[in-house]
């Protein structure tokens, strides 16, 4: 233990022998809920579109039939209210808090479903955030879902370690873009993963290429891509390489995410089915 401990192993990511077991993080699910599946959804750092492939798996999978829901993990850049184009608040009585559902009938649940202004900043401390992310599992009438959707908060450090501690994750998906060192990325993503005994269910890189908009050709304003080279060395799947696409960026901008192409995450959507 270290001279500076604060004795909460659940903002803390070193392994010492003090370190309390992972499950003791864990808080149960709303009692009447049910889930079956918990999907996580990662990439090192924020703004390569980890909320963009869970709101579009997440879709995906509705599409097919599926309940799935979508728990807004990323406290301090929550996105899926804007995603998902969602105008009312959550509401909530003695029993717990109801998630809003999108347009296409899909359940989620933000800290910007919950606060007053959207647009402030939150400031928050690691143990508030992971708190704040377990009721979101424990206080939420979630209902009978097949799959949940977690938009993990960015990066490999003490939080997202936290977070994953909290929730009983079945399988991960890691995000990154080309231009990321992707290596080191996947390297972190996959000791994370082994550290807490959790599936790695793929890859998926994102703006991987781009159309040009007079001939159609397809280029990779980035370079040639090491995704495929680095999955291969993890035995993982590159199960999608998305397109940098305006009109995606105008579907997240306008809240209308479900109407995107989604056959885009259609391998994604596989390998979640064959879990
Ligand atoms: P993260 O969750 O990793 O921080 P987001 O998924 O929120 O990143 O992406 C940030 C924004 O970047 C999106 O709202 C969207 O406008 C834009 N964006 C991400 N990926 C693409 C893409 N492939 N094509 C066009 N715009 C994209």
């Amino acid at each position: 233990m270290s001279d500076s401990c604060s004795h909460d192993c659940g903002s803390c990511s070193q392994e010492c022998s003090s370190r309390t077991s992972p499950e003791s993080f864990r808080v149960p699910l709303k009692e009447g809920s049910s889930v079956k599946r918990v999907i996580g959804v990662i990439s090192g750092k924020g703004g390569v579109g980890k909320s963009l492939v869970t709101a579009l798996t997440a879709a995906a999978m509705h599409k097919r039939g599926y309940r799935s829901a979508v728990l807004d993990a990323d406290i301090t850049g929550p996105s899926m209210p804007k995603l998902f184009g969602l105008r009312s608040k959550a509401t909530g009585d003695d029993s717990g808090v109801y998630p809003v559902k999108s347009a296409g009938g899909i359940p989620i649940m933000s800290i910007n479903l919950l606060l007053e202004d959207e647009r402030a900043p939150v400031v928050w401390r690691g143990p508030l955030i992971t708190g704040t992310v377990r009721q979101f599992w424990s206080e939420v009438h979630w209902g009978e879902i097949d799959y949940m959707f977690v938009d993990m908060p960015p990066g490999t450090g003490d939080v997202p370690l936290t977070v994953f501690q909290s929730l009983p994750l079945d399988g991960v998906i890691i995000v990154t873009t080309p231009q990321e060192l992707v290596n080191l990325i996947v390297d972190k993503a996959a000791h994370m993963t082994t550290m807490m005994n959790i599936p790695v269910i793929g890859l998926v890189e994102n703006m991987s290429y781009t159309r040009c908009p007079h001939c159609g050709e397809r280029f990779r304003p980035f370079g040639k891509s090491h995704c495929a080279a680095v999955a291969l060395e993890h035995g993982y799947k590159l199960l999608a390489e998305l397109p940098i696409d305006p009109s995606l960026a105008e579907l997240c901008d306008s809240g209308n995410i479900e109407q995107a192409d989604l056959s885009l995450v259609a391998a994604v959507a596989d390998a979640i089915e064959a879990l």
